[in-house]
């Protein structure tokens, strides 16, 4: 048995995604990564940055040392924002490039060797849509069926029931204390890269979900700032609205005692 955490970000990761108050810029470091995940218990797992390998790359060099070695494998990855969603390549060596569609993205993934997988699937941002992932049923390796920012996890897990898709599962750690949140088992001892592809391709994988009160903890007071900015903004216009008043107004002219 192997534990695995397919989804998490780097200081590497362009963070143009996501609220800064909700899920704030990853500042996580490749070492620092590597150093949680087995603190964790977590066997396998891929830094996925948005658009950009280096993270990646960065953290399978630092598995490599001996300190490390065979204590946990790094799958390559990063995570594409094509034009119709978020994707997932992984065995992957190089950037992929972005804002293309969802097909043609599919496409280059595959002929670089590697494998994709929708990120979040059918979420609102920045996420297939289901149509678009039955356009690519034959062409997407598998779905990420829990995603601790994904608000569609149960909806997702239904539609991997009724179709020849298979899964995978990922924390979308924006920082160290996620790394985890979300992470999947394998059924048999996942020691290399291929041997983790194995198990998701076979099915032979299940996906275990825990809450983190620490999500709670970030997005109230997240929620409550954005709210304070909300009506700084509106008294802000009311503000601009007296400027531009007419300089000959009737009203704001009257004495206080009329
Ligand atoms: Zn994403
Ligand atoms: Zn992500």
């Amino acid at each position: 048995m192997a534990k695995f955490d397919l989804h998490i970000h780097s200081c590497y990761s362009n963070n143009l995604y996501g609220t800064k108050l909700l899920s704030p810029p990853s500042k996580s470091m490749p070492e620092d990564i590597i150093k949680v995940a087995i603190s964790k218990g977590i066997n396998v797992i891929a830094v996925t940055d948005h658009d950009n390998i280096i993270g990646s790359l960065r953290t399978i060099e630092t598995a490599k040392r001996k300190e490390y070695k065979n204590k946990i494998v790094v799958i390559p990855g990063v995570e594409v924002s094509s034009k119709d969603g978020h994707i997932l390549a992984y065995n992957v060596y190089e950037n992929i490039p972005k804002n293309l569609s969802a097909k043609e993205t599919v496409k280059i993934i595959k002929e670089k060797g590697g494998v994709a997988v929708a990120a979040h699937p059918f979420n609102i941002k920045y996420s297939l849509s289901e149509s678009r992932i039955t356009e690519l049923d034959n062409e997407l390796f598998a779905l990420e069926i829990s995603n601790s920012h994904s608000l569609k996890n149960k909806y997702a897990q239904k539609y991997i029931n009724k179709s020849n898709l298979t899964f995978t599962v990922g924390s979308d750690a924006h920082s160290l204390t996620e790394i985890g949140l979300c992470h999947g088992e394998t059924e048999t001892a996942a020691d290399s890269i291929q041997a983790m592809l194995d198990a998701i391709k076979n099915r032979k994988i299940s996906s275990v979900y825990t809450y983190d009160k620490n999500l709670l903890i970030r997005v109230i007071p997240g929620a409550l700032m954005a709210f304070g900015f909300w009506k700084i903004q509106q008294s802000k216009s009311l503000f601009d609205k007296k400027v531009f008043l007419p300089y000959n107004d009737t009203i704001c002219q009257k004495p206080f005692n009329s």
